[in-house]
Order: C-alpha cells, then structure tokens, then sequence
C-alpha cells in the first residue's frame, strides 16, 4: 500500500474525474426513439442494437480509434450511417441527425464523479503538482475542461491532438516530466485505461494506479499489472 503522495501525479479526465460513458446506454437509446418513427419499419430497439454493434466493432480498433476520436462528431456520423446502410437503409440525411442528436445528449450528460472535484481540491491544498494527460481532440477536451473549471488544478494540461501523439505514446509522459522537473519515481499516473494510463505509464517508470470503475476486478488474463488499483480518485488520499 502506497501511503504517502508523490512529487506530482498526472491524471486522466474522461472516466477518471468526469463520468464520460456513463450515460452511453440512455443517450443512443433516446437518440435512436427520437428518428425511430422516420425508419420505419425499424423499431428504435432494432437501430439501436444495429449501432451499438457496429459502433463496438468500429471503436474496437487502436488506429480506428484514434482517428475516430480526434473527429469525434464526424466519426458517429460515418458510425450511423454505416450501421443504418446494413439495415438497407440508405438515409444519410437522417443517419447525421441522429448520431448529431447523440452527441448532443452525450456532452449535456457528461458530469463530473461525485467527490472528484473535491479531491482535486484537497489534493492540491496538500501541495501535490497535478497535471492533465487526455486522449481526443483539442475543442471537445478543452470544453470539458472550461466546462468545469478544471485547467485552475493543473500545472500542465497536455490533450492528444494539441501535443502531436497521445497516450500511450512515451512521449507524452516523458514530457509531461520534463515539463514538471520530476522523474518518474517522484510521479504517478492515475486514470481508468489499463493500456493508456497504466501500461503506458510504467514503461517510463511512473506508478500507474488503475482506476477500476466497474470494480470487477483485474482480468486474470491481464498482461497489464497496475501498482495499484483504486475505484475513485478519493481512494488517492492518504
Ligand atoms: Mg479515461
């Protein structure tokens, strides 16, 4: 058990400060009801089920992902459509309104977990130098960020598509180092992805503290083995 908190700690944002998919279930499912009645015969279940399985398939895929998430809205959009297209329905018109409605319902939804502003507060009240390291692109990013006052926590706020390379680059912990005159024994990076955030992380030396949201547990079949893992960003407090 680690007792004491490190020179710095980086943190990631979406599903570790902010609940980002959470709300995934109840947003395509509003969003399909809303266009439902302009597919029919297609029940608002059947275009769901549709999307989800397509969406999963495409966002199940390293270099998929990550260009789907630097253009996030155009990346639901070709989701959608594609995913009504092997439906036979050939309806690019309403195939973007219906993923634009999704993404819609998904930022509004989009809230920080309970207690997570706080720690950042008592965090750095103890003196403890934060940085921001988040996979995406620069306008949706930076507008959670304002949305919810974050950018007053951190020293450096480092997002995929503003520094050129995301986790689990390398790179960008090493910077993030560089930038805070830290080395890696005196950091930790704590976040909900296993790959991004943990496995990413350790490669330089940092401390990666998984996240487990789910709190079911480390996969058995895990290659990555996080030194430690907590279920809320609280936990962190010693
Ligand atoms: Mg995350």
């Amino acid at each position: 058990m680690i007792l004491q908190l490190p020179s710095a700690i980086f943190l990631d944002m979406d599903d570790t400060i902010l609940n980002a998919t959470g709300s995934v279930d109840c947003c395509w499912r509003e969003a399909c009801e809303t266009y439902a009645p302009q597919l029919m015969p297609f029940t608002s279940d059947a275009l769901n089920a549709a999307i989800r399985a397509y969406s999963s398939w495409y966002w199940n895929d390293a270099d998929r992902h990550r260009r789907g998430r630097l253009q996030l809205e155009l990346a639901r959009r070709e989701i959608v459509e594609e995913a009504l297209r092997r439906l036979g329905i050939d309806r690019r018109d309403i195939a973007y309104q219906l993923a634009d409605r999704y993404s819609t319902l998904r930022e509004a939804a989009i809230e920080p977990f309970p207690g997570a502003i706080d720690t950042l507060h008592r965090l750095r009240d103890r003196g403890s130098r934060l940085a921001l390291l988040t996979n995406g692109n620069a306008i949706s990013q930076r507008r959670k960020i304002d949305k919810y006052g974050l950018s007053s926590f951190f020293e450096i706020i480092l997002i995929e598509e503003e520094f050129g390379v995301g986790k689990p680059d390398q790179r960008i912990y090493l910077h993030a180092l560089e930038q805070m005159k830290v080395g890696p024994d005196e950091a930790w990076m704590v976040g909900d992805n296993l790959e991004w955030d943990v496995a990413g992380a350790q490669q330089v030396g940092i401390t990666g503290i998984w996240i487990d949201l789910e709190g079911a547990g480390l996969l058995q079949s895990s290659i990555v083995k996080p030194d430690r893992i907590i279920r809320s960003l609280a936990e962190l407090m010693p």
